[in-house]
């Protein structure tokens, strides 16, 4: 069955904007997962530790026959393809690849939490989500996506890139 499910890209180092191009045509070339729908990019400042290059950020929505755990292992996979090393934490990657949403499933697993944990409050997360899915139901919060991005405090550190 196909599922509909959210994934959050980002990069902070070397060609940012073109890193996750490659991360989105990576997602939709096997034959079990196709993109549907592309937020813009965002540049965003870093957080947790702001001394490192902004990020590029961008929320794409698929659909997949891939079960939660196969997709976090696809992302992974393109993660690993793309060069991306062990790096500290919040630290500066090439590609970061998360899933957001799983349909409305609830996961808390070792290794695997959706929706991911912090969706609801991040702004570079709930702004280019918003632009592709403002009535998606967040499903722990039981919120649509266009009031929890209206109810963010801070998204002064966040510009959309036109
Ligand atoms: P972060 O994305 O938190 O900056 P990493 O990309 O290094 O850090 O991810 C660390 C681990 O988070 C991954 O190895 C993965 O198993 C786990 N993880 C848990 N939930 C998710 C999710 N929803 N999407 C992606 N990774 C997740
Ligand atoms: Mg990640």
């Amino acid at each position: 069955m196909l599922q509909k499910a959210f994934i959050s890209i980002g990069s902070n180092k070397g060609g940012r904007i073109d890193n996750c191009r490659t991360a989105v045509w990576l997602v939709g070339s096997g034959r079990k997962t196709f993109v549907v729908k592309k937020s813009s990019f965002y540049e965003t400042e870093p957080w947790g530790n702001p001394d490192q290059p902004p990020f590029i950020n961008a929320v794409i929505e698929v659909r997949t026959e891939l079960g939660p755990r196969e997709l976090l292992g696809l992302l992974k996979s393109i993660e690993r393809k793309m060069g991306r090393t062990p790096s500290v934490p919040l630290g500066p990657r090439v590609i970061d690849l998360d899933i957001i949403f799983y349909g409305q499933a609830v996961i808390n697993e070792r290794g695997l939490k959706v929706p991911h944990p912090q969706a609801g409050e991040r702004a570079f997360v709930l702004l280019p989500l918003n632009e592709i899915a403002p009535e998606f139901v967040h499903p722990s919060l039981k919120k649509k996506v266009f009031e929890l991005a209206a109810s963010l405090k801070d998204t002064g550190g966040i510009k959309r890139l036109v």
